[in-house]
């Protein structure tokens, strides 16, 4: 499952931080989710849930961010919002854009005590 193995990872760089900073415990997690990033948001928190188990920090609470998707028009240079990326710009209709946010999931923040 491709959402158990981004949960282990973020478990992993969590884990990381804490031995760094010497913290006793982790409070909260902040995660930004694309909506083209292709991670199901439903599935990560599943998976989540499983991989906090195994970890340091299972009562961590951990927030999740839907992050839209927005697409830059390669001809007009039109943003606009994009659930996939196949939209052709909605100015000029040219069917190639480069998408410029809600690609990525990532960390955003962790709060140690
Ligand atoms: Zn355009």
């Amino acid at each position: 499952m491709h959402e158990l193995s981004i949960a282990m990872n973020i478990i992993d760089i969590v884990e990381a931080e804490k031995a760094k900073n010497n913290a006793e415990k982790i409070q909260s997690i902040e995660l930004e989710v694309g909506n083209l990033s292709g991670v199901v948001m439903e599935a990560l928190k599943f998976a989540f849930d499983e991989a906090l188990k195994s970890s340091s920090f299972n009562d961590a609470k951990i927030i999740y961010q839907e992050v839209k998707g927005i697409a830059e028009c390669s001809a007009c240079g039109h943003r606009f919002k994009t659930e996939d990326y196949v939209t052709p710009c909605p100015e000029c209709m040219h069917p190639y854009s480069d998408i410029i946010q809600g690609k990525d999931m990532r960390i955003k923040s962790i709060v140690i005590e």
